[in-house]
Order: structure tokens, then sequence, then C-alpha cells
């Protein structure tokens, strides 16, 4: 059974009867026994897929309204709530934490009858990008196991990339679901904010985060996309986006659009493999009939400390909850008192969490919040004002998703700044709330890099275009593992 498969072709072959769900599922989950010791892209299984499977399949032997999905296999991360499952975050005070509701978007795919593999691996609450911050120990990468897969989605993208699952789930509030992507090899989408529930995803940082598809294919992200996007009533951040349907048209190319290329992104700390990737994606920009011209953004620069200041606000405000008393671990309660309690219970939380929630605590705070918080929100502003400006000019602004290619493990983990500074290029997209793409486009020395197309608000039906366009001048070699 060839598991390297898109979700497209998998619905054809089950269609046409090659194999059945129960089949392909049976070989996902052997795949997993075999490969998943050494890549650990899942905290936890679905016990009952094979089950799931074979109702899908009776549906489709008895002729019955079967969903779009056809019971192909994917992954959740491991912050995104499914009823009667345990979500952890990969957090120590979440370790037995077992959701009592589903999320939107996994309601949405369970109606579609997809078989849900089971949840993946993450950097602790999301924060990070090597998923070295999990508790649980790090995801791998598919490609060379010494690599860090990237982050926070790291499972999610090692569980496509090594074949695993067809398409996963991932979240992405500075970069989470692009840079695995880039590090993995996988298309991974952030989409406009508001565009898909943020309904049972564990909150990290609200105002700027969105759930996103993560698959082998641009056209697999489209098909996804048609699933899960579109309003909300348990999120009101949610945007009609009056049904459309991100597939239809995907091929008609880019023929004569604008394409700019943000200066600020692709000028200074790009590895000499990543600068030649970059020049070549300009090229086959050209080649496919778009023109390219340089395009400054300014305000760049100040984008990851807002970002940090910001989100750290926030996860401050949203980790507040775990006292121990309604989520949690067991701790033995007698001989404490509260404030005890409660400061002991939370030296559960990691490193990266706990620097997050001490900056959180301090950049709002009375006297402070002028010259830090209050001015993220300019920069955010100001960010904001620029780049829509840039789309008065262009269709696409592009650069490499990150600056470099995957590392090895332990390389920058003890420095957090240079950790934060490799969010570079994907946190522009968060604080804008405009879509942006990773599509894998090189592999170099045996690892991927990954190109970035951010396309404008509610437009990530061109955005996919360009994003497939860019895919078809591609031949990648299939992962190693
Ligand atoms: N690396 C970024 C952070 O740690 C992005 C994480 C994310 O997108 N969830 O905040």
């Amino acid at each position: 059974m060839n598991l390297n498969t898109s979700i497209l072709k998998y619905i054809e072959d089950v269609k046409s009867g090659t194999f059945t769900v129960e089949e392909f599922t049976a070989a996902t989950l052997q795949r997993i026994k075999d490969v998943d010791g050494d890549v650990h892209a899942y905290l936890s299984l679905n016990d009952s897929a094979i089950n799931d499977a074979k109702i899908i399949d009776k549906k489709i032997s008895s002729g019955e309204k079967i969903g779009r999905g056809y019971g192909f296999p994917i992954s959740i991360k491991d912050n995104i709530c499914i009823t009667g499952t345990k979500t952890t975050c990969a957090s120590k005070i979440l370790e037995n934490f077992i959701a009592p509701y589903t999320s939107t978007v996994v309601n949405r795919l369970q109606n579609e009858d997809v078989v849900i593999t089971g949840k993946t691996n993450l950097d602790e609450f999301a924060m990070g990008l090597t998923t070295e911050f999990s508790a649980f120990g790090p995801t791998k990468n598919p490609w060379n196991l010494k690599y860090v897969p990237g982050g926070s989605s790291g499972g999610s993208a090692a569980s496509v990339a090594a074949n695993e699952c067809l398409a996963s789930l991932g979240s992405d509030t500075g970069g989470s679901v692009r840079n695995p992507a880039s590090f993995c090899s996988v298309v991974g989408l952030k989409p406009t904010y508001g565009l898909i529930s943020r309904y049972g995803l564990i909150s990290y940082a609200n105002s700027i985060e969105q759930i996103g598809p993560m698959t082998k294919t641009v056209k697999d992200s489209a098909f996804l996309l048609n699933i899960i996007a579109g309003q909300d009533a348990n999120d009101d951040t949610t945007i009609n986006n009056n049904n459309v349907n991100y597939l239809e048209n995907i091929e008609d190319g880019i023929e004569d659009k604008r394409i700019g290329i943000i200066k600020e992104m692709t000028i200074d700390g790009l590895s000499s493999e990543v600068a030649t990737a970059t020049k070549d994606a300009i090229k086959d920009f050209e080649s496919l009939g778009a023109s390219c011209d340089e395009v400054t953004l300014p305000t760049i620069p100040y984008t990851v400390a807002a970002y940090y200041t910001i989100t750290s606000t926030e996860a401050g405000s949203n980790l507040a909850r775990y006292d121990n008393i309604r989520y949690g671990y067991e701790l033995e309660s007698e001989g404490y008192e509260y404030n005890s309690y409660i400061s002991k219970s939370r030296t559960k939380f990691g490193p990266e969490v706990t620097r997050r929630i001490i900056l959180g605590g301090f950049v709002p705070s009375a006297g402070y919040a002028g010259k830090y918080f209050l001015k993220a929100l300019k920069v955010k502003s100001k960010l904001t004002s620029e780049v829509n400006k840039a789309f008065e000019n262009f269709d696409y602004l592009i650069a490499p998703t990150t600056p470099v290619q995957p590392f090895r493990f332990g390389e920058k983990i003890d420095d957090p700044v240079t950790l934060m500074l490799l969010d570079y290029n994907t946190v522009t997209a968060n604080l804008t709330g405009k879509p942006a793409i990773s599509v894998p486009y090189r592999v170099v020395n045996g690892l991927p890099i990954g190109m970035q197309i951010m396309g404008n608000s509610l437009e990530e039906k061109s955005l996919l275009q360009s994003a497939y366009a860019l895919e078809s001048k591609t031949n990648l070699p299939a992962v190693p593992l």
C-alpha cells in the first residue's frame, strides 16, 4: 500500500475500490507502529480508528450518503479538543486532562467522514519552534532524525511527512503551522484571522492565532479548507466566507500577477542555501508569468519584539486558569494553604512557558504598559497599514518561510532570543491577520526549504492558486524514512 499519496488521490482510490478505508487505516496504523518510536509525532492514538474506518466502509458499500472525506486519515495537534480524549498541550499541567467537548474544526471533519489517527506533539502550549519544549520529549524530523522538525506543530508536520497520516491540523500564532511545514517539506496554511473557528483550540494568544491545514499537496490544503473554513456561532471572531470553493480554478495560474519580494525578510540573516532557493523561486514565479519587484516594509525589524510582547501578555492571562483545581494533575492538597498550593502546582510549567508567563505579567503592568504593551500594539497597527498599502500594488508578498534550514537538537535551545528571531519571516502574517502559506520548495543537503507566500485578507483562493503554481515547478524527493 502506498501511503505517500494525497487526500484527493486516496479518495479516487477508495471510490474505485482499489482499497477499502479499513485497509488504508490499518496500513497507516502499522506505519505509525513502525516509525513513530523514532519520530515521536504522536502523543496519543485513537483506539477506535479501525472501527471508525469500518463504519465508513459500511456506509460506502451500502450506498448510504458519505461525507467528502471518505475516511482519509488525519492527525490533530494536541491543543485542539476532541470529546473524551486527552488534550495535553504537551504540558505536565494538563497531562491527564480529558476534553469535555469537541472543537468546531474536528466536528466539521467528523461530519465529513474522516478517520482521526491521534493527537500530535507540540511545544508546550504551542510556545516554541522546535518541539523541544514538549514536556513529553521532542519530535524528530523525518528527513533526518538528528534534526528538529520545527514547531510548534512539529508533531503534525512530522506525522504528514513520515506518512503516518495524510494530513494534520496545526495552530499558528506566529508561524507554528508554516515553520514546521517548511522544516518537514509539507504544505502549511495560516488562514486569514477569523476564517477558521478557534472554538475548542486551547488558547495561547487569541487575538492573532488560527488553526491551519498541513498537507502533502496544495490541492489537499484547499480541500481541507473547504471543510473547516467559515463562520461558527461558537466563535464570534469568525467571518462569513460565502462558502468559497478553494479548489475550484486552483490551476488558473498567476499570469500577470504582481509579486512583492519583502526586502526586510530576504536581505539579512538568510543561510546561503535559503538565499539561493529564494532567488530560484523568484525566477520560477517570473517564468509562470508573474512580475516580481522588491517591496520594503520598514516596521518589520520591530515585529518579533512586538509579537512576543503581545503574545506573552495574552498567554499570561490565558494560562492563569491552570491552578490545578479546575484542570490538572494530582497533587496532595492536604497541608497547603491556598497560595502555596497554587504556586506549587504551577511549578509544573516548563521553562519556556514560565518565561512567557513572567514576561506576560511584566510588559502590560502599571508603569510599563506604555513602554512595552501599548508600543507593541502601535507596531502592530503600523505594520498592518504598511502591509495593506503593499497590497495596493501587489497580489502576493513572498519570502522564505524560515531564514535557515532545520538544525540539530540542542543547537539553539539555550538561546531563546536566537530562537525567537527565527520567527522573523512568519509573525507578520499573524500580526496583520493576513493569510500565508508555506510551500515545499527545495531539499538541499537532505533538508527541506519552504517558500512563504502571503496574500491579502480573505484571498485564500488566489493564494492557493499561486501556491499551486509554485508547487508545479518543484520535483522533490520522497522522505528517506
Ligand atoms: N515560535 C512562536 C512562539 O513561540 C510561534 C508559536 C506559534 O505559532 N504557536 O510563540
